[in-house]
């Protein structure tokens, strides 16, 4: 078994023995890690992938013209796959392969605290090579536990609220629009109003055990929560001024809006009315004590920082690299 690299896709090869397992990438057969967009391909044949995924992909309305590989067949063949919580969002999945040779892990996105709804990601162990995602592997970034950034989500809503404003939080629609539903639900006894995307996906969650209160904005509840007082939940590439503006005037009220992203413990979103520093990724602490508890012989890094990332990582002696 061996890594492949080409054109920022990943490619796991196996010789003869099983096809290349492409990962996150397109290929006949490949592994969705989890169904945030840039993560998933469309020209595959088969598909593995754990079964939350494929629930929010349909939900989405993704065609699925790709077979569902069932990890144990591949056992008979002196190859076996495990899929691992990850920590990032609702069905998100660290792919262990093992062969006789050796064993592999490719973390994609992880949260090795998790978050406010999903349970951190598990720590695998028997490692030989790892490829781990390196968005935030820089020493500047360091963020709060997440209870404490959901409490000045919270703090900040009811002033706002308090203060007569209408409010609109931006989040992916995707694991961190389901993180403010939470945190409103469960710090401020609000149950906020969302747009259709963001109530299907969380719909899923529900599904799968989260409890969730969310009013859907294109049902008679949803207009007539919006004809009083709000708090709404919207994807993040909605909410700005111009939406603002047009909310303003609409129902006669001033809005204040805020996004939700890791970004903003060090960027200013001077577009907005607050931005709060909440991730669904680790931090760089957090990544540097997962790679020393998984402590695997070879280290890739991809994405972000990954070059400070391998860097830093060598001059601890581990054997890695950036890809
Ligand atoms: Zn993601």
């Amino acid at each position: 078994m061996k890594l492949n690299t080409n054109c920022k896709s990943f490619v796991l090869d196996f010789g003869l023995k099983q096809p290349n397992l492409f990962l996150d990438s397109a290929g006949d057969f490949a592994f969705f890690s989890h169904a945030h967009s840039d993560h998933i391909k469309s020209n595959v044949k088969h598909v593995l992938t754990s079964k939350p995924t494929l629930s929010i992909l349909k939900s989405k309305g993704m065609k699925i013209n790709f077979d569902i590989i069932d990890k144990k067949i591949f056992e008979k063949n002196g190859i076996s796959f495990d899929l691992l919580e990850s920590g990032h969002v609702l069905g998100s999945r660290q792919l262990k392969a093992i062969t006789e040779e050796k064993s592999f892990v490719y973390t994609g996105d992880l949260n090795v605290n998790g978050t406010i709804i999903n349970p951190p990601a598990e720590v695998p162990t028997d490692v030989d090579e790892l490829l781990i995602e390196s968005t935030f592997a820089k020493p500047t970034y360091s963020f709060l536990d997440a209870t404490e950034v959901a409490q000045q989500i919270s703090n900040w809503v009811n002033s706002n609220l308090a203060s007569g404003h209408n409010i609109v939080l931006g989040g992916y629609s995707l694991g961190k629009s389901q993180e403010l539903i939470k945190i409103l639900n469960d710090y401020n006894n609000i149950c906020p109003v969302v747009n259709d995307s963001i109530s299907r996906i969380s719909q899923e969650y529900v599904a799968e055990g989260v409890k969730l209160d969310f009013i859907n904005s294109n049902t008679q509840e949803g207009h007539d929560a919006l004809s009083k007082q709000f708090v709404a939940v919207l994807p993040q590439n909605q909410v700005n001024l111009t939406l603002k503006k047009k909310l303003t005037e609409f129902y006669k009220r001033s809005v204040k809006i805020a996004i939700a992203t890791g970004w903003a413990s060090s960027m200013k979103f001077s577009n907005y009315d607050e931005a709060f520093a909440l991730s669904s990724h680790s931090d760089f602490k957090s990544l540097l004590q997962y790679v020393q508890e998984v402590n695997p012989k070879k280290i890739y890094c991809n994405h972000g920082f990954s070059t400070e990332f391998a860097n830093y990582l060598r001059r601890m002696n581990y054997d890695a690299i950036s890809v």
